[in-house]
Formats: C-alpha cells, sequence, structure tokens
C-alpha cells in the first residue's frame, strides 16, 4: 500500500517518501511522518538466516513506496559494503547477560553510519526521481557524530554540496579530527562559538529563511537535510531493530513471539523513536527505554509529562547527547496526539515561544510502552569500569550511559525481558573519557596514545577510522559567531554577492 507523508503540523501537506527525503523539513516547520506505519509483511521466523542488506530491503520498502525495487536494492548495495568493517554490519556481542548490538562498524564509527550511508543514495535516487535540476546543498547540525558521518556518505558526490556546524567546544578532539580533515570540494566545516541547540536553531533557521531559499533558487540550489529530521535517516534506522530480533531468534536466545526490551542512549530522539516504529511494525518490542545523560530533560519528560528545555546545558562525557531539543520527540507527540497536526503545531510552538510544554493525561497514558532515566557522569564512568573489570568489554561513553539506565530499569522493576542495547559509538572515539573512567592513571597520555593503549587492553585493533585521522592535515579552520552562519553559507555557495 502506499504511503504519503504530511507535516506533524499540517496534515494537508501529502508528500511521496521521495518528495520527502529532498525537502528534509517541511515548509511550516513540522517533521514528516507516514501516514500509517506498515505492518511487516514477512514474519519473525522468516526474517532468520537473512543478510542485514535483506532485511533492509524488506523493511526501507514498505515505507519507502514510491521506489522501484531496482532503485532501492541499489541504494542498499551501495551504503551497506566494505565501508563496515564487518559482514554482519551491525554485530550483536552478549556481555553480563545483556545483548549490545554493535551499530558502530561503519566509515566513522560512530551509529550516524547506518542511516548517513545510505542517506545520499536515496537523496540522489530521489533527486532523479522528481526531476530535480538544481544542486542540492545538505546543511547539517552536528553534536559531533552526524557531521563526520554525513561529511563521509556526501562528499564526492556529484550534484550535492554539504554544509556542516558543530559546536567548537562541544565535541570530543576526535569528533573535531575526524571533521576538520575531511577532503572533497563540495565540503565545508564550521564550528561555532554556541551550544549544540544554537547550531541546530541556526540550521533550522536559515532552512525557514524564504529570502535565502529564492536567491539559492536563482543559483540552481535548494538545501536539504542530513540531520535525524529527514525521513530518510529514520526509516534506515528502524531495520536494526528487527535485525537484531531475527538475529536472536536465529540465535535462539529468543523465541518466537518472546519480547526483547531495547535500550537506546537517547538525544535527538531518532534512534529510540525508530525501534518504537519497529513496534509498531510488528516486532515484538517490549520496553523503550531511553537513557539520557545529565542533559536529562527526557527522563524529566516521560516523569511527569512536562517538557522543559528552561534548564543549564550541561557538558558531559557524551557529547552526542548534549541536546535539550529533542526534536525528533515531535513525531512521537503528533501520534500520542492522535495524529492531531493542530494540537502538535501548539505545543510545538509553545516550545519555540517559552521553551517548555505540557502533554494531557490522555497522552501521557500513551507513553506506556516508554521507560526514561539518566546517568550522571560518575555513574557513566564507574559502568564503564565495572563492565572492563567483570568481562574486558570496552563500552563508549554513550553506551555506558544506556547500560547504567539499565541497571537502574531493572532495580526498579526486575523485569527480566531479554534486552538489547544499543551500542552507538565505538569506544576509539572517545578514547580519553573511556581510559579515565578504567584508571586515573591515563590522563598523562595524548589522544592517540590512549587510542593504542586501549586497543592494547581491550584486544581491539584500533578501527581504521582513527588510523586515517592520525596524519591527516586540518583542511577546515572556520569558527563563526551563531548570528554569522547566514553569512558563511552565502558565502560557500557563492550568492553573496
Ligand atoms: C547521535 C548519537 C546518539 C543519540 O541518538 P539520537 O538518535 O539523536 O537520540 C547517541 N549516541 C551516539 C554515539 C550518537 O552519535
Amino acid at each position: 500500500m502506499e504511503i504519503l507523508y504530511s507535516s506533524t503540523r499540517n496534515s494537508a501537506v501529502k508528500l511521496t517518501a521521495s518528495q520527502a527525503i529532498l525537502k528534509g523539513l517541511a515548509d511550516d516547520g513540522g517533521l514528516f511522518v507516514p501516514d500509517h506505519i506498515p505492518a511487516l509483511t514477512c514474519s519473525m521466523q522468516e526474517l532468520t538466516g537473512r543478510s542485514y542488506q535483506e532485511i533492509a530491503y524488506e523493511v526501507m520498502k514498505l515505507f519507502l513506496t514510491d521506489f522501484t525495487e531496482e532503485e532501492l536494492k541499489n541504494c542498499i548495495r551501495c551504503a551497506y559494503d566494505l565501508k563496515f568493517d564487518t559482514e554482519v554490519i551491525a554485530p550483536i556481542v552478549e556481555a553480563e547477560g545483556t545483548y549490545y548490538l554493535e551499530l558502530f562498524h561503519g566509515a566513522t564509527i560512530a551509529f550516524k553510519d547506518m542511516a548517513l550511508s545510505i542517506l545520499p543514495h536515496l537523496m540522489i535516487t530521489s533527486a532523479k526521481k522528481n526531476h530535480v535540476e538544481n544542486e542540492i546543498v545538505i546543511l547539517t547540525a552536528t553534536s559531533g557524530d552526524t557531521g563526520k558521518a554525513a561529511l563521509a556518505g556526501f562528499a564526492g558526490v556529484q550534484g550535492t554540496r554539504i554544509i556542516v556546524f558543530y559546536p567548537k567546544n562541544g565535541v570530543s578532539p576526535i569528533q573535531e579530527k575526524q571533521m576538520v580533515t575531511q577532503e572533497g570540494d563540495n565540503t565545508l566545516v564550521v564550528g561555532i562559538h554556541g551550544n549544540f541547540d544554537d547550531a541546530q536553531t541556526g540550521v533550522k533557521a536559515l532552512f525557514n529563511d524564504k529570502e535565502l531559499a529564492e536567491e539559492m533558487a536563482a543559483a540552481g540550489l535548494q538545501f536539504s537535510s542530513a540531520n535525524s529530521i529527514n525521513i530518510g535517516r529514520l526509516v534506515p534506522q528502524v531495520v536494526y531493530y528487527v535485525y537484531a530480533y531475527a538475529k536472536l531468534l536465529e540465535e535462539g536466545k529468543l523465541t518466537d513471539g518472546q519480547r526483547m526490551n531495547v535500550v537506546v542512549p537517547t538525544g535527538n530522539f531518532g534512534n529510540i523513536l525508530a525501534a518504537y516504529y519497529a513496534k509498531q511494525m510488528g516486532v515484538p518490542i517490549g520496553r523503550l527505554i531511553c537513557a539520557s545523560n545529565e542533559n536529562k530533560v527526557l527522563y524529566d519528560f516521560f516523569a511527569n509529562g512536562k517538557y522543559d528545555r528552561n534548564r543549564e546545558f550541561v557538558l558531559t562525557s557524551s557529547p552526542s547527547m548534549d541536546i535539550l531539543i529533542s526534536s525528533n520527540l515531535e513525531r512521537l507527540i503528533y501520534r500520542i496526539a492522535g495524529e492531531d497536526a493542530v494540537r502538535n503545531a501548539q505545543l510545538m510552538e509553545q516550545l519555540a515561544r517559552t521553551g517548555s510544554y505540557e502533554i494531557t493525561e490522555q497522552m501521557k497514558e500513551e507513553l506506556a510502552d516508554f521507560y526514561g532515566n539518566y546517568a550522571s557522569e560518575e555513574e557513566t564512568a564507574d559502568r564503564i569500569r565495572a563492565m572492563y573489570e567483570n568481562t574486558g568489554y570496552v563500552l563508549d561513553t554513550h553506551t555506558a550511559v544506556a547500560s547504567a539506565v539499565y541497571q537502574k530499569y531493572v532495580e526498579d522493576t526486575k523485569d527480566e525481558t531479554v534486552t538489547v542495547i544499543a551500542s552507538t559509538a565505538s569506544p576509539f572515539k572517545f578514547p580519553r573519557n573511556v581510559m579515565n573512567a578504567i584508571d586515573g592513571k591515563y590522563d598523562t597520555m595524548t589522544d592517540f596514545e590512549l587510542v593504542d593503549e586501549l586497543s592494547r587492553i581491550s584486544n581491539v585493533e584500533v578501527p581504521e577510522a582513527v588510523v586515517k585521522i592520525r596524519t591527516a592535515p586540518v583542511i577546515h579552520d572556520h569558527v563563526c559567531d551563531k548570528t554569522e552562519m547566514k553569512q558563511v553559507v552565502k558565502h560557500f555557495l557563492g550568492v553573496d554577492a
């Protein structure tokens, strides 16, 4: 059945999947949502023994209904290839009786690769299908991982350019080095004086800038978004929850129909929303456990139904989760508001104006599948050390937040359901915080010395992504104020004359 995409703020909008991917964000500022969540057409049993790519096709074809089989299979083939350092794409590691779904085996060693290695292919295919002649300009704000994953995906892709803004003092040194060494004439990386929310707000303002859109159109350019608000990122993320269930079923870790809980270290709410969609498609998922760091706006939201971003922004050791405005939550709000775009738009308007909103009791009841908690910096570090001491397995800081929250969940609920923890980054991306958590003695080492030491103690080879940036020259050294973002963009695109 064909699926059309409407805006969370205006249900009259109806676009095909390819049109929604090209646009990224609706004109009214809303996010594109499918008019219904499709049910899986294969049983979980039928999906056992299938490759990641095969499951990707089974899931994505149900959402991207205007793509032909050949188009979609080609996108999948181009995305999930030797860029990944394992042919299973998303291996599952058992530790302390829990399953860690490792989503960090792509080009930039964070889970953003799962979606951003396919998004450029979905986007060029969408452009061709819709006879778009303009060059596509990807504009992205990053809390650290999206930026590099998007750069790696789009660099050198014909007919596209990519601009990435990141908080100058809000990403790890390895994350920054990964971005500023990015090659490719069609790439621009800029640090801003501000935090991730500033970067994201600035990018949203540029997307909604009608005057800029006209100037760009005159020059044969149009914006699109690689942020997790793009439906072309959300859909590929649903895949690995289906895959994880099929794998655990295949290996006899689950029996058919038995429930599986998932724990997701959460920032912008894209990854956990994908798990929610997987559940709606029919995957036997039980609780969706939303793990936050000290920026615990989502924990408070699940606890009392009030979303309130008016608080201090904390820089933590899990920077990709340092977010106070979780953009993708809007898709959940829309759904629990009974797909009432007017009601959702009111809440989002309130959020923009006052920084907070409160949902109704009835909406709260729709959130029963979710459980929210958070881990402090100390709890996160303790978790990394305890896991290493117990098993020799080294968690990155983000995954450690999830692991710590999972322990709280079990303590709170005594729920012993089989659990999958989304492991969102390689510890090699955050060597200082990881090694400091294991032992304070490492603090005097440089980042690359830490990388070698981490490899030694964990018995894991240094990933290619880290080997490469060791000696790579810095190509991008531009830093600007958040008020200057428009000027920077216009200059790069040559529309500032
Ligand atoms: C982006 C990111 C997250 C947060 O994911 P959301 O989809 O934004 O909730 C968690 N961990 C890592 C390592 C990330 O890169």
